[in-house]
C-alpha cells in the first residue's frame, strides 16, 4: 500500500471560489459582519473535480490513498478577521469531509485551521476537534505565519501555541507546518515562501526546547524540509554552538520530512541526510508544480518515481510509503482495509 501524506483539494468546484471571492470582497468593508453563508456543491461536481485530476493521477502513478486537505495557498488566514477565517475554514473542511465520504478508499482528511493574525491559536481548537472527532480527520495544517508573509506571529516554540499543541497531543494528530499564499510581493508562494517558512520553522525548533514540553507532539515539515536537508551541517553546527544536543536527539523523534522534492538529486540528498524513519512519502499533487520535466518526460510532482529509483530495501520502502506515515498519523489506521 502506498500512502501520499500531502495532497490538497486544488481542483475544488467553482462555487467554493465564488464563496471566497464574495467573502474577500466583504472583508474590505470594516463595518461588514461576516456570516457563514452557504456553498452549494453537488456530489457530481465533487466527483467531476477529482476524476480527471487527483484520482486519475493516483491510478496512473500507483498510489492508493492521499491525506487530503484544503488548498493551502487559498487558506488566506490574513484576509478579514477571525470570523472570516473560521467560516472559510469550516466550508473548506466540510468539503474535504464530503470528498472523503465519497471516496473513503482514496482520501482521508486533514484540516485547515481557522487561524488569524494576532488571534490566540487556541481559538482554532474547536474546528480541529470537530474535524478529528466528527469527520475522522487524521491531521491538520498549521500555519506558522498567518500574516501571509510578514512573519508577525511568535515562533512555534512560543507558549501562545501551547494550548493548540496540548490538543494535538490529546487527539494524537500531527500538524503539517504549512503557510498559505504570500501577500508580500517579495515572495513567490510555492517557489520561495513555502520553502522559507519550512526552513524558518525548523530553525525555530532548534532554538527552543519545545519537545521537552511535548514529547509526543509531531510536526511534518513539507516540501522536503525546505532548505533543511541541504544545509544540515549548518543546522547541526548552529545547534552545537548553542549548546543544544545533536539534532537527532533534539528534534528527530518529533519532526518529519516529506518527499515533495521534484527532482532525483534532491530526493537522493534527502535520503542521504535524513534518517529513513523521518521521511514520509508525499507528492503534493495536484498543485505546486503542474508541468512535465522535459529532461525526464515525467511530471515533476510524480515523486514516487524518484523514490522508486533509489532502490531502497523492501523494509525501507514499506517505511516511507506506509509505516512511517502510520506512525505519525496513528488515526489513519482505522481508515485502512483490515
Ligand atoms: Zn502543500
Amino acid at each position: 500500500m502506498i500512502i501520499d501524506c500531502h495532497g490538497h483539494y486544488t481542483t475544488a468546484p467553482q462555487p467554493l471560489q465564488d464563496y471566497r471571492k464574495q467573502q474577500v470582497e466583504h472583508a474590505k468593508d470594516p463595518a461588514h459582519v461576516p456570516t457563514k453563508g452557504t456553498v452549494n456543491i453537488t456530489d457530481d461536481q465533487i466527483r467531476e473535480s477529482l476524476e480527471g485530476a487527483q484520482l486519475k493521477l493516483q491510478r496512473e502513478r500507483g498510489t492508493d490513498l492521499t491525506i487530503f486537505s484544503p488548498r493551502a495557498s487559498a487558506m488566506g488566514h490574513h484576509i478579514g478577521n477571525e470570523h472570516t477565517s473560521r467560516f472559510w475554514s469550516e466550508h473548506c473542511n466540510e468539503l474535504i469531509h464530503r470528498v472523503c465520504t465519497l471516496y473513503p478508499k482514496n482520501f482521508v482528511g486533514a484540516c485547515q485551521l481557522p487561524q488569524s493574525p494576532g488571534v490566540d491559536p487556541a481559538k482554532s481548537i474547536p474546528e480541529l476537534e470537530r474535524c478529528v472527532n466528527e469527520f475522522g480527520f487524521v491531521g491538520c495544517n498549521l500555519n506558522p505565519d498567518p500574516s501571509g508573509g510578514s512573519f508577525s506571529a511568535p515562533p512555534l516554540t512560543d507558549r501562545s501555541w501551547y494550548p493548540l499543541y496540548e490538543k494535538l497531543c490529546e487527539l494524537d494528530v500531527p500538524a503539517m507546518i504549512h503557510v498559505s499564499g504570500a501577500c508580500n510581493p517579495a515572495f513567490h508562494t510555492t517557489g520561495s515562501y513555502y520553502l522559507s517558512a519550512d526552513t524558518m520553522a525548523f530553525m525555530q525548533l532548534i532554538t527552543g526546547d519545545l519537545f521537552k514540553d511535548f514529547p509526543t507532539l509531531r510536526f511534518i515539515i513539507p516540501h522536503g524540509g525546505g532548505a533543511v536537508p541541504y544545509h544540515w551541517g549548518r543546522f547541526r553546527g548552529i545547534a552545537q554552538d548553542l549548546g543544544k544536543p545533536p539534532l537527532d536527539e533534539l528534534l528527530l523523534n518529533n519532526v518529519f520530512f516529506d518527499t515533495c522534492v521534484y527532482h532525483q538529486p534532491g530526493i537522493e540528498l534527502l535520503f542521504k541526510v535524513i534518517p529513513v524513519d523521518n521521511i514520509l512519502f508525499a507528492s503534493e499533487m495536484v498543485g505546486a508544480v503542474r508541468g512535465i520535466d522535459p529532461e525526464t518526460g515525467h511530471y515533476y510532482d510524480d515523486t514516487k518515481r524518484y523514490v522508486d529509483a533509489l532502490n531502497l530495501s523492501p523494509a525501507d520502502q514499506q517505511k516511507i510509503f506506509k509505516d512511517n506515515i502510520l506512525k505519525v498519523f496513528p488515526r489513519l489506521a482505522k481508515h485502512l482495509p483490515a
